[in-house]
């Protein structure tokens, strides 16, 4: 498989520097063909602006996704983004690998979202949405670690379910929306507390890129299961 990881932690000898490393090295081992985008190393450009295209439709209002449009008919996205949308299009399988901050991404992988899922490039007219996205037939991983333990992320618990409240918003509102597939997310909870814990994360990380073909998807409605207001069909509830 050709995987892309899209990692965005500041420090390489940090946690998330640990698994992405680790996701190289096991990957490879397997015969997988392996990129990276390390955002901070790259000092990626984190704010969506007018820099982000070669030329502008509209020099007199800057709307950001009509020039996204344009920019993807007439192939003049800024070089940067280019690369990575290339890199998308190259990839079986995507792991982003991130701290939760501020129950989200950091800002760098913000923008490489705001500016790489592009208008145009993964949802849009004669696109569409979801299981339709650009990105379709590819598969996503989040790789996440926190600082409030596991229990804290239960239904009940003071940070609120992860799943269903926080990552939700990633593997629905942006990867699948984007057309990719998402799979169950890996979580180290706190590894800034305990050697042992982090050495077992490691261990159950490297199970899992043995089997990354294996991971669950998480199972979210096609486009066709909603009616035109939206609403999912009666018969899909
Ligand atoms: C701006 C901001 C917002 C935040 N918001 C949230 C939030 O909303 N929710 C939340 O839960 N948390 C939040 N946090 C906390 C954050 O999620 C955690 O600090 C982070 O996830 C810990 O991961 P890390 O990679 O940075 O750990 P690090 O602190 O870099 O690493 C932990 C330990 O692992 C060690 N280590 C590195 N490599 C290895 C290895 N190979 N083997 C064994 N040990 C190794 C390191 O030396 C270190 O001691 C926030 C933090 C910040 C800065």
């Amino acid at each position: 498989m050709n995987v892309l990881i899209i990692y965005a932690h500041p420090e390489p000898k940090s946690f998330n520097g640990a698994l992405k490393d680790l996701a190289v090295s096991e990957l490879t081992a397997l015969g997988h063909q392996v990129k990276v985008s390390d955002l901070y190393a790259m000092n990626f450009k984190a704010v969506a602006d007018h820099e982000d295209f070669q030329t502008l439709q509209n020099k007199d209002f800057f709307k950001y996704a009509i020039e996204q449009r344009n920019a993807a008919e007439t192939n003049s996205f800024s070089l940067d983004i280019q690369e990575e949308q290339e890199k998308l299009l190259w990839a079986d399988f995507v792991i982003f690998q991130f701290p939760l901050w501020w129950y989200f991404v950091p800002a760098i992988l913000k923008g490489w979202f705001d500016r790489v899922f592009a208008s145009g490039f993964v949802y849009g007219k004669g696109i569409g949405r979801y299981d339709t996205g650009g990105l379709k037939g590819r598969k996503a991983m989040l790789s996440t670690t926190t600082g409030s333990p596991q229990h804290a992320y239960t239904p009940y618990g003071m940070d609120g379910d992860i799943h269903e409240k926080l990552l939700y918003h990633i593997n629905h509102g942006m990867l699948y929306f984007a057309g990719l597939e998402p799979v169950e997310p890996c979580i180290a909870w706190t590894p800034s507390h305990d050697e042992e814990d982090r050495k077992r994360y490691l261990e159950e990380y490297k199970k899992r890129l043995h089997n990354l073909s294996e991971i669950p998807s998480i199972p979210y409605h096609p486009a066709s299961h909603y009616d035109e207001n939206h609403q999912l069909k009666i018969e899909y509830r």
